[in-house]
């Protein structure tokens, strides 16, 4: 399963130290009707902005709660969500809507929205057809 590291500190699932206490992600081209042909064009569709208590109660369904607390009080504690990702036009796309990279990286500092976030990983598969 990859590692995510993500840097959107202002998304409710941002821990400290640059990991996500989400559940699990959803990769996504930020245009559904346009595959993807670059970093910018995908999103973490699973940011949700930490703008009060009530976006943390929303998004309370998707935690790793046991990740979150332990990553809570231990900075060096491996968090990380799975991956559900429909980027085909990437190299580390699998059969499944799953990431074969090792590692991910999530971009976007003071996202307001989705769309503002870029899986950063991403690399353009040769020869596809966007
Ligand atoms: S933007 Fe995505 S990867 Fe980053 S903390 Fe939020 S849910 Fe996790
Ligand atoms: S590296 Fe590629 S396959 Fe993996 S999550 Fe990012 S866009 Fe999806």
């Amino acid at each position: 399963m990859p590692e995510v590291k993500c840097i959107v500190d202002t998304c409710t699932h941002y821990l400290y130290g640059d990991r996500c206490g989400a559940g699990n992600i959803d990769i996504m081209h930020e245009n559904e009707q346009k595959m993807s042909v670059n970093q910018e064009q995908t999103m973490c569709k699973t940011f949700s902005h930490a703008r009060n208590v009530f976006s943390y109660l929303g998004s309370a369904d998707n935690v790793n709660w046991a990740g979150t607390v332990l990553g809570a009080v231990n900075p060096d504690y491996k968090v990380s969500p799975t991956i559900e990702c429909t980027v085909a036009s990437c190299k580390y796309w699998g059969e499944g809507s799953i990431c074969i990279a090792e590692a991910i990286e999530v971009n976007g500092a003071n996202s307001n929205e989705c769309q503002d976030t870029n899986c950063i990983t991403f690399s353009r598969r040769d020869g596809h057809a966007v």
